[in-house]
């Protein structure tokens, strides 16, 4: 990489687009005093990042604009381009050139580009210090700064020559890395205060889930509890069921018979009340006809009570006198005939007897045969009466029977009646039972809803509940009993409040947020100790490279200062400096040490030759200028930058240091591109471009490619 080119546009007294190629090793600015050398060395130093104003010798960022002259207006925007060579890709950027450009506003607004695009400051700071373009621009030696170095303390020295080591980039992660550790641990005491303080509500919300365990351990109990409620409860039920099924079915279907027993009983009452009204008339018509027969036989029975006395009569009469032994004399001497009452005539004359025996055989005969006529007609008669008897005997019978019959018809229906209310007793203690049954089982579907709310869906799963065998016959009152114990949990749970599911939910979120915050302050504290861990690692790097470097450093230091001076030595020494052992508390409650105690500062230590000169201080102004150019060069043998800059560094020297100093810049000019700002005749005849800068009477600074006689003359 080398420099190949600078752009000025209306930086300081170059108004005017001014560009400025580097095709040489040596390439020297010359020209009259004021004319504005100084302003290109300061281009470089501004384009590549400079932040402070007083090294640009400016008070604000609008100096560093054209500010106008009598000829020339003043400008509102300076821009200063810096054009490096990247052929061979020493920036990491992929173009064979690398153009940094820096532009500013008289607001004070300041604009970086790298290859035309927009970029950061730390960008630039980033892609520079990388190639040992650092911002303490140990490159860059402004005029009057030749000294610079020996006039810093221990610890500006330091950095100067750990930048000019190329050490810079790993100061810049570490600083990085402080930095983040920084944020880290406000970012660990900050998470540390959060957990602070949601940990009391945390432990509030782990007692609320005691609590709430506790319920869901109760829910659990009860859901277990209702399951054999349910269980039993349902077979009960189920066996109530059963039971009044039959309690009530045997009663409603006796009752529905016995109802149509009674409906067909009270019809046959109805229709059996009265006698059939054809026997009765026939039985009357039977009386009738007994009545009649009756006193037809009675009438022949007469007849033959006659005929057997006229039999009698005549028999008597006929064998001793019948007269006597038939007649009976009555209170008036008459003779009555016991038979028939008559009276009886007076026996007649015996004389007669014998034909009159005839004849009263022959009447006998006949009133015996009449008799038996009579006898024959009785007996028809008779047998007309047992007939009419039987009929009569039959009717009635039949009578009695219906009679009978409605009798037994009254009693079952009595008998009905008494089991028909007997059964509606049962039927209403049913019912009664029924009611209770209904009630019952209302509760147990009621019962089933309230656990569902109560318990959630578990409870109201019953089925699967096996009961066990040895509990199976248990008395009721055991299930009275276990309903007893499922009201005291649900009041126990009521009273607990319903809030469970919030409870829970509150202090998950809240355990998941103390558990993100406390592997956030895991993984915080690890990236901390990382950047600890880092930042040791960088520590250890710059302090070994640094020692190493210095090493070099003052070999060729060393070496440059005799060459200088005609012997005597330098060197740098590293101090550790009076430093308090001190120690910083963390927020991780780390002992760290303290790291800008353990950093060493540089000193120098020069021994002039012939002199009993030690102290920097007792050096005279070109000692000084000798001094710090032979650790310049030193420094940027043992890492050269890609160039470096010389603001009338010679300025000082006599005739045969000047030589001494050009030497010195040609055996440099091989490692790095030099720009070289002078007055110096020697210095200028090093280089092989010349520039001329002058100004006119506009202000304006002008730039022109000259020879060395030119060049001479223009810096006399
Ligand atoms: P010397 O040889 O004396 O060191 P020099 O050539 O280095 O001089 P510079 O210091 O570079 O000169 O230039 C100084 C000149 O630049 C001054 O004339 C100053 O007025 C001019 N100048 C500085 N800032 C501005 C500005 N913002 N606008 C116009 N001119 C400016």
């Amino acid at each position: 990489m080398n420099l190949k080119r600078l752009e000025l546009l209306g930086f300081k007294s170059f108004a005017k687009k001014t560009v400025l190629d580097f095709e040489s090793d040596v390439t020297a600015i010359v020209g009259p005093n004021g004319s504005g050398k100084s302003n290109v060395a300061e281009a470089f130093r501004w384009a590549l990042g400079e932040q402070s104003l007083k090294s640009l010798r400016g008070k604000r960022g609008e100096d560093l604009i054209f500010n106008g002259s009598a000829g020339h207006p003043k400008l509102n925007h300076a821009s200063v381009e810096v054009v490096f060579n990247n052929k061979e890709r020493v920036f990491a950027i992929d173009f064979d050139e690398v153009a940094v450009s820096r532009h500013i506003y008289r607001d004070g607004t300041n604009e970086y580009f790298i290859n035309g695009t927009k970029v950061r400051l730390k960008d630039v700071i980033e892609l520079l210090s990388a190639v040992s373009l650092g911002v303490s621009s140990h490159h860059i030696i402004s005029q009057g700064e030749a000294d610079r170095i020996l006039n810093a303390n221990m610890f500006e020295r330091r950095e100067m020559i750990e930048d000019a080591l190329g050490l810079k980039v790993f100061q810049y992660k570490k600083e990085e890395s402080e930095k983040k550790l920084e944020k880290t641990r406000e970012n660990i005491k900050e998470v540390e205060s959060l957990r602070r303080e949601i940990a009391p509500h945390l432990r509030f919300l782990r007692k609320q889930i005691e609590q709430v365990k506790k319920a869901e351990e109760m829910r659990a109990e009860l859901i277990s509890i209702y399951k054999e409620y349910f269980k039993r409860e349902e077979e009960y039920l189920n066996n109530f069921r059963v039971v009044l099924a039959k309690e009530k079915g045997d009663p409603d279907a006796k009752l529905k018979a016995v109802d149509s027993e009674i409906v067909r009983l009270s019809a046959v009452l109805g229709s059996a009340n009265t006698a059939d009204p054809a026997k009765v008339t026939r039985l009357r018509e039977l009386d009738a006809n007994i009545y009649e027969l009756r006193s037809k036989k009675n009438n022949l029975e007469r007849e033959i009570g006659k005929l057997d006395a006229l039999i009698e009569i005549k028999s008597v009469s006929e064998e001793k006198g019948p007269e006597n032994r038939n007649i009976r004399i009555n209170e008036k001497g008459e003779r009555i005939c016991i038979y028939c009452a008559q009276v009886v005539p007076r026996v007649v004359d015996e004389v007669r007897e014998d034909e009159i025996k005839q004849a009263r055989e022959k009447e006998v005969s006949e009133i015996r045969a009449k008799r038996d006529e009579v006898e024959k007609m009785i007996h028809s008669l008779h047998e007309s009466e047992s007939r009419v008897l039987a009929e009569q005997d039959l009717i009635r019978a039949e009578i009695e029977s219906k009679k009978d019959e409605f009798r037994d018809s009254e009693r079952a229906l009595y008998e009905l009646r008494a089991e028909r209310s007997n059964l509606l007793s049962i039927l209403n203690s049913v019912r009664a039972k029924e009611e209770k049954f209904n009630m019952e089982e209302g509760a147990f579907k009621m019962e089933q809803t309230e656990a569902v709310v109560l318990a959630g869906r578990e409870a109201a799963n019953f089925r699967d509940f096996v009961i066990p065998a040895e509990t199976a016959g248990e008395p009721r009152v055991v299930q009275e009993e276990r309903r007893r114990k499922i009201e005291r949990i649900k009041i126990r749970l009521e009273d607990m409040g319903n809030s469970g599911e919030d409870v829970l939910k509150e202090y998950n979120e809240a355990e998941e947020r103390d558990r993100f915050l406390e592997k956030e302050i895991g993984d915080l504290t690890r990236s901390a100790e990382d950047l600890e861990a880092l930042m040791a690692e960088l520590s250890e790097k710059v302090n070994t490279e640094f020692k190493k470097g210095v090493e070099r450093i003052n070999k060729q230091f060393n070496e440059f200062f005799m060459l200088m001076f005609g012997g005597g030595s330098a060197e740098l020494t590293l101090v550790v400096p009076q430093k308090k052992k001190s120690v910083e508390e963390t927020a991780l409650g780390v002992a760290m040490p303290n790291e800008e105690a353990e950093e060493e500062g540089v000193d120098i230590n020069v021994s002039l030759p012939r002199k009993k000169i030690k102290g920097l201080q007792m050096l005279s102004g070109g000692e000084r200028a000798l001094t710090s150019i032979a650790l310049l060069f030193a420094v940027s043998q043992v890492n050269p930058p890609p160039f470096l800059i010389l603001d009338e560094t010679d300025a000082a020297l006599d005739e045969s240091n000047s030589k001494k100093y050009g030497d010195m810049l040609e055996n440099l000019s091989k490692i790095s591109q030099l720009i070289v700002v002078t007055h110096n005749r020697e210095t200028m005849s090093r280089a092989g471009i010349l520039y001329g800068v002058t100004m006119g009477a506009d202000g304006v600074s002008r730039l022109l490619s000259i020879k060395f006689d030119e060049a001479v003359k223009i810096a006399k």
